[in-house]
């Protein structure tokens, strides 16, 4: 290696700390974040590429603080997760969600369907099991009206224990959905053995769609779903080339700023 002199080493290390710094600040201030209030749900809708109807929501978290400002959850949900502070704030995040399909779902000929994102953290807890069953009884969901979004590499680890815990949700018949499917390292032996109604192609992918070798990945993986007889969502859908592309190959359900962004649940609202 070459010599590349000691200022740079010295940068290095400076912005290491600051890294560090950063989020022990971001860590105090989540502490106290869920009892102030400071946390909100924004929702995105899912269209059915064909008919353009809303399907559903995917209920995404926002963090507005007094001190640091609207922060990403990219930036704080691994800090919730480390701390363990997940636990309690998915619950709020559930029952929110739940709270807010009951909101929308008023016309019982036309469900819409609310998903929320759930972390590894979550599903390896003792209790998620009996902390989701109380939460639909005490906010009076119909719970074939909930998704929950788990990720490929968040059912990895302790993937027996994990799946049992899929069926049991889904027997209290709510609804499964891969998350970020492709993203993983998951095999095909996997995805016969989980039980998933949904499968959501991860962005990349449909980024890809801009790209010759990009297409026929995307166009096997709506194929790959529908013969084991899964629904396929696209996330991240911006222009109106890939929404064409995705309705060529038949995807099923359509996410993404194209559509619309994420919006607070009050101008969602208006649209019931
Ligand atoms: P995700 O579940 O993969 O969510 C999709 C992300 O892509 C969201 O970012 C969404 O706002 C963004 N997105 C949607 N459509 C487009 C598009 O067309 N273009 C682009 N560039 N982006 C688009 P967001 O809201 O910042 O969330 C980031 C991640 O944070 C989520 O990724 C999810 O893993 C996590 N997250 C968000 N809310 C929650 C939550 O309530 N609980 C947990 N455990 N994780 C959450
Ligand atoms: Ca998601
Ligand atoms: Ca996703
Ligand atoms: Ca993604």
């Amino acid at each position: 290696a070459k010599y590349e002199g000691k200022n740079r080493y010295r940068f290095f290390e400076k912005s290491m700390n600051e890294d560090l710094a950063q989020k022990m600040l971001l860590q105090n201030s989540l502490r106290n974040a869920l009892e102030r209030n400071e946390f909100v749900l924004y929702y995105q809708p899912e269209v059915d590429t064909f008919s353009k109807s809303i399907y559903g929501f995917e209920a995404l978290i926002r963090w507005i603080s007094p001190e640091h400002g609207f922060v990403s959850p990219l930036k704080f949900i691994h800090i919730l997760e480390e701390t363990g502070m997940i636990v309690e704030v998915g619950k709020w995040v559930f029952k929110n969600a739940c709270e807010f399909a009951r909101k929308i779902n008023i016309d019982e000929a036309n469900r819409i369907i609310v998903s929320i994102n759930v972390s590894p953290i979550q599903l390896m807890h003792n209790d998620f099991v009996e902390d989701v069953k109380d939460i639909i009884a005490s906010t009076e969901i119909s719970p074939e009206l909930i998704g929950f979004e788990i990720t490929e590499t968040a059912l990895m680890e302790s993937f027996a224990e994990n799946i049992d815990k899929l069926y049991k949700l889904r027997a209290l018949g709510v609804m499964i959905i891969l998350d970020d499917f492709g993203t993983g390292y998951s095999s095909l032996n996997y995805l016969r053995k989980m039980p998933i109604d949904i499968l959501k192609i991860d962005k990349s992918f449909v980024d890809d769609l801009n790209s010759e070798e990009g297409k026929p990945l995307a166009e096997s993986i709506v194929a790959l779903a529908h013969s084991i007889g899964l629904k396929v969502v696209a996330e991240g859908v911006e222009t109106e080339d890939q929404f064409n592309i995705l309705q060529k190959y038949k995807c099923d359900l359509i996410q993404g700023y194209l559509i619309s962004k994420p919006v607070p649940q009050e101008e969602t609202l208006k649209l019931f």
